[in-house]
């Protein structure tokens, strides 16, 4: 018998641990599985088949917002752009991975959200997570919206301030955060949160926030990956939409959404926070840069939206119809006018029957449950794309109409 490192009693017990970890999650049935999807993202998706064939479905689970995920115009900035300044830097940015390029595309990102200056991320998750620690000590407090994206949490881990949670969107608990910050006598207060809540598509209370910032002396950053380029009425994101665009201190966001959804992240606000952020936010200093044919596409992606209002304006109409339609049909939907359409069936199993069954009708959703969302609050979550027709969504309400009733969530 040959000797590897596998062989000896602690790492066979931890693989078996693993192994028992894995068994759990199935025994459970919060075991996720990926589709394979054979071709562009879209409306429309080719899927693979358990058989090995392919089957198109309607798609509601991409955060294709915008319908620019495989925009010809996109596509074809993307290959002048690969053409032009090539396929990679292999480099971080401060040693020979900053192109004019990206100087170009954080001047236009500041530009469309109001603010002096812009950092590139490799991702959202890398600009969430590289945020806190250098802009924050021990002296200073980060106030954090309950649910907050998990890039959130884990970047205010990684910082050394003192933490405080508010209840979500719930203004009396934040003053409370506030106050109790204060009396902590801490320096600097930053109050942190989504602009809008992934799983349930409501939108954070911009206005108010801010003036508690104002009347407490904090900062307030917020995190807009399911809001740039379609939310507010030239598509400016949640600080338009509540009417505090310009007034936000520091905005974090994705390229990987609306905005082409390739990958990509930010971190945009005053001139001096993105100076100390480009000499100390770690996932910059050591990640390799953003590649171009992702920053030349992105900047024909802002061309496209602030040339014209279209594609957010099909994307409202969308919603609109959509959650109307669905509440007719009586399901229990959070209210709102957010593309993200959380439809209730609080059961993890029953998300997962509900899900299977729609595909068997074709139309690919998915349920989301504990741990993504709290326990006994499973969905399935929709989202609203500009590329739908309204033939696609009439299809989706049919399907969900006969597959709720087959399940019985709704008479
Ligand atoms: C998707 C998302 C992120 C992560 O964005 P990536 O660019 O995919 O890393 C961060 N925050 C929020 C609120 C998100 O929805």
């Amino acid at each position: 018998m040959t000797h590897t490192s596998t062989d000896s009693a602690s790492s066979t017990d931890f693989y078996s641990h693993i192994a028992s970890e894995l068994a759990f999650i199935r025994s459970e049935d919060l075991y996720k599985v990926e589709r394979i999807i054979t071709g562009p993202q879209s409306a429309h998706i080719p899927t693979r088949t358990a058989d090995g064939g392919q089957r198109e479905v309607l798609n509601l689970c991409a955060n294709n917002y915008l319908g620019l995920s495989s925009h010809p115009a996109v596509v074809e900035a993307a290959h002048h752009t690969l053409r032009s300044h090539g396929y990679g830097l292999s480099s971080v940015r401060f040693i020979c991975g900053t192109q004019d390029l990206h100087k170009t595309l954080e001047a236009r990102l500041s530009k469309f959200l109001g603010t002096e200056d812009t950092i590139l991320y490799a991702a959202a998750f890398d600009a969430n997570g590289g945020l806190f620690e250098p802009l924050l000590g021990e002296q200073d407090a980060v106030i954090s919206d309950e649910l907050n994206h998990a890039s959130i949490i884990d970047g205010i881990r990684l910082c050394k301030a003192k933490r405080y949670r508010y209840k979500n969107n719930d203004m009396a608990d934040l003053e409370r955060c506030l106050a109790q910050a204060r009396a902590d006598g801490v320096r600097f207060t930053l109050v942190f949160t989504d602009g809008v809540f992934s799983m349930d598509g409501t939108v954070a209370k911009l206005d108010e926030i801010r003036t508690l910032c104002d009347t407490y002396g904090a900062l307030m950053g917020v995190d807009e990956c399911h809001a740039t380029g379609f939310v507010g009425a030239t598509g400016r994101g949640t600080p338009e939409y509540r009417g505090v665009w310009g007034k936000v201190d520091i905005i974090t966001g994705t390229l990987g959404k609306a905005l082409g959804g390739a990958s990509g992240g930010f971190t945009s606000g005053r001139r001096e926070v993105i100076e100390l952020l480009r000499q100390r936010s770690r996932p910059y200093l050591f990640s390799n840069t953003l590649a171009p044919m992702i920053v030349g596409a992105s900047i024909a992606v802002l061309d496209l939206l602030e040339g014209s209002n279209t594609l957010r304006e099909q994307l409202a109409d969308n919603t609109a119809y959509f959650r109307q339609a669905m509440a007719d049909a009586g399901f229990a939907i959070a209210p709102g006018d957010h593309p993200i359409v959380p439809i209730m069936v609080f059961e993890a199993q029953l998300a997962q029957r509900l899900a299977a069954r729609m595909l068997e009708l074709g139309v690919y959703v998915v349920g989301f449950f504990f741990p993504v969302v709290p326990q006994g609050k499973a969905r399935i979550r929709v989202q609203m794309s500009a590329a739908h027709s309204r033939a696609d969504l009439e299809f989706a309400v049919a399907a969900f109409t006969q597959a709720g009733r087959e399940i019985g969530l709704i008479a």
